[in-house]
C-alpha cells in the first residue's frame, strides 16, 4: 500500500525490521568470522571510487542491492580494528553492546544540545561520566561530558585556558613535550597561540617530560615577561605509553596559575585497574583532562570523555544562548552546547551505558589486565632475544621494538629500513596489522596491545612473524 506520505516511504517498518534482521545477522556473523579476513585493506587508492557511478542515483534503488554493493565493495576497502591481529596505532574497540547502543542513538535521532532537547541524553551523560570519574577514581570536583574526540577535547581545554588567563594573549605560552600527541600541538595553534609561544619541553630516557625542564622554561618566559598559560601532559603516549610525572608537573601549574590538562586519550581507561591508578597519580592537580573510551574501554568511535574541574571556566568560553534556544529550565539544567564546539550532539551516553552495565567494571579491569599481560610477556620476549632491541618501557601494553643485526649496529639510516621492511613483510601476510614511529631518533616497530579479541596465540603470533621476516640482505 502507498504511504499516505507525500514523501515516498521508501523503508517502512516492516522493511527496516526485515533489513534489520539480516544487518544485525551480517555484523554478528562477522564478529565471528573476524579473523578470517586480511587485518588491513589491500585496496589501491581510487580502487573504490572508480568502482562506484559518480552521481547520486535519480531513482532509489532496493536495499538487497545495497547491501551486495556493501559486500562486495566496501568491505575489501575496510581495515578490521576489531581483529585480534590488530596491533596498530592504538586499540580501537568496538563490542556488540556498544554496536547496539549506537543503533539505538542513530535510530531516537537525537540531538542532545540542551537538556529540553532530549533530557534523557543530557542525565544519561552526567549519569556515565559520573560513573567513569569513579571508576578512574579522578577527585570529586571533577565533572564529566562527552566530546566527539580527544582532539576537540585538547582543543576545548586549550580555549577555556587561553580565555581563563589574566593577560594579554600576545604575551600567553603554552608547554608540551615532543612525544605529545599532534592533536596537541593542532589545539594550540587553533586557539593561537603563535610558534614562539609554544614550547617543546625535553623528555628523560623514559620519554616523560622533565619537570625540571619546564620549571626552568617557565621561568625564563616569566622573566622575559611572558605568562605560562596552559601545560599538557600526557598520560600513555602515543608513541611508546610514557607517562609524564603529572604530580610534579601539576604543582608547577599550579605555582605559576597556569592551566593544566592532562591527555590520558589512550592509556586512561587503564587505570580503572588499582595497580594502574598511579600513573595518574597527580591528575588530582588538573584541571582539565581527557581520556577516550573508544580506545580501550570497548565503546565503538566516538566517545570522548572530558573532564573539567571548573565549569564555569568552561562554560564562559563556550556558552551562547540565543533566544531560539532558551528554555524555562535554563538555569536548572546542564545544557551541553555550552560545555563545547558544536551545538548538535549526538547520544553518546547511551553506548558507553551499555557498555559499562553489559560488562560490568571487573570484566573491563579483567580485559585490560590480560592486555597489560600479554604487553609484558612480549616485552620479556624481546628482551631475551639478542639482535632484538626493545626502545622503551612497556607500561601500557605497547610493546617499541626493533631488529638490530650486528651488521648494521649504530647505522640508524640502515637500521630504519631495515626494520621498515621486516615491518612491510609483516603485514603483507595480512594476519596481523603493526605501525612504527621513531623514538629518540631511532625507528622503532609499535606492537599495540588492545584489541579486545587479541589473545596469547595472537601475540605469539606477531612475535613469531617478526622473528620470521628478518631479511638479512
Ligand atoms: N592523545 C593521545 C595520547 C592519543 O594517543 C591520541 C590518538 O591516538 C589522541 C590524543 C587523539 O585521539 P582522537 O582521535 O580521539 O582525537
Amino acid at each position: 500500500m502507498r504511504s499516505a506520505l507525500i514523501f515516498p516511504n521508501i523503508m517502512d517498518p516492516e522493511s527496516f525490521r526485515q533489513h534489520g534482521h539480516e544487518l544485525i545477522d551480517w555484523l554478528a556473523d562477522y564478529f565471528t568470522n573476524i579473523e578470517s579476513y586480511p587485518v588491513a585493506s589491500r585496496v589501491a587508492p581510487g580502487d573504490l571510487r572508480r568502482a562506484l557511478p559518480r552521481s547520486a542515483p535519480e531513482q532509489g534503488e532496493p536495499f538487497d542491492r545495497i547491501l551486495a554493493d556493501f559486500r562486495e565493495l566496501i568491505v575489501p576497502g575496510v581495515s578490521h580494528w576489531g581483529h585480534p591481529g590488530w596491533f596498530a596505532y592504538f586499540p580501537s574497540n568496538s563490542s556488540p553492546p556498544s554496536v547496539l547502543g549506537e543503533l539505538l542513538s542513530a535510530g531516537l535521532g537525537v540531538q542532545g544540545m540542551s537538556w529540553a532537547t532530549s533530557p534523557a541524553a543530557t542525565e544519561l551523560e552526567q549519569v556515565v561520566m559520573e560513573w567513569y570519574r569513579r571508576l578512574l577514581d579522578l577527585p570529586e570536583g571533577f565533572t564529566g561530558v562527552i566530546q566527539d574526540t580527544a582532539s576537540t577535547s585538547t582543543l576545548v581545554a586549550f580555549l577555556t585556558a587561553r580565555d581563563h588567563a589574566v593577560a594579554d594573549r600576545s604575551r600567553l605560552v603554552a608547554y608540551w613535550s615532543p612525544e605529545a600527541h599532534s592533536s596537541v600541538g593542532k589545539g594550540a595553534r587553533l586557539a593561537g597561540f603563535a610558534a614562539d609561544r609554544c614550547r617543546v619541553v625535553p623528555v628523560d630516557q623514559r620519554f616523560a617530560m622533565r619537570s625540571d625542564a619546564l620549571s626552568e622554561m617557565m621561568a625564563a618566559d616569566m622573566a622575559a615577561g611572558l605568562v605560562p598559560a596552559i601545560v599538557v601532559a600526557t598520560m600513555g603516549t602515543t608513541g611508546s605509553t610514557a607517562c609524564d610525572p603529572l604530580r610534579a608537573i601539576g604543582e608547577i601549574c599550579r605555582r605559576h596559575g597556569a592551566w593544566f590538562h592532562v591527555d590520558a586519550a589512550f592509556g586512561g581507561s587503564a587505570a580503572i585497574l588499582p595497580e594502574i591508578r598511579p600513573l595518574l597519580d597527580g591528575v588530582e592537580l588538573a584541571d582539565s583532562m581527557v581520556t577516550n573510551p573508544h580506545k580501550w574501554l570497548l565503546t565503538n568511535f566516538d566517545c570522548s570523555a572530558y573532564f573539567v574541574r571548573d565549569v564555569g571556566a568552561l562554560k564562559q568560553t563556550f556558552s551562547t544562548s540565543p533566544e531560539y534556544l532558551r528554555t524555562a529550565q535554563d538555569d536548572e539544567v546542564a545544557n551541553f552546547r555550552d560545555w563545547g564546539i558544536p551545538l548538535g550532539r549526538r547520544f553518546r551516553a547511551l553506548k558507553l551505558w551499555f557498555v559499562l552495565r553489559s560488562y560490568g567494571a571487573e570484566e573491563l579491569r579483567v580485559m585490560i589486565r590480560q592486555h597489560l599481560a600479554l604487553g609484558h610477556e612480549l616485552a620479556s620476549w624481546v628482551d631475551a632475544e639478542p639482535d632484538f632491541e626493545r626502545l622503551a618501557e612497556a607500561p601500557l601494553a605497547l610493546v617499541c621494538l626493533r631488529h638490530v643485526p650486528p651488521a648494521l649496529a649504530g647505522d640508524e639510516v640502515a637500521l630504519a629500513a631495515h626494520n621498515a621492511r621486516i615491518m612491510e613483510r609483516v603485514n603483507a601476510t595480512g594476519r596481523v596489522k603493526l605501525t612504527h614511529t621513531t623514538l629518540g631518533g631511532r625507528y622503532a616497530i609499535r606492537v599495540a596491545i588492545g584489541a579486545f579479541r587479541t589473545e596469547r596465540r595472537h601475540v605469539e603470533e606477531v612475535w613469531g612473524l617478526l622473528k620470521g621476516m628478518i631479511d638479512d640482505r
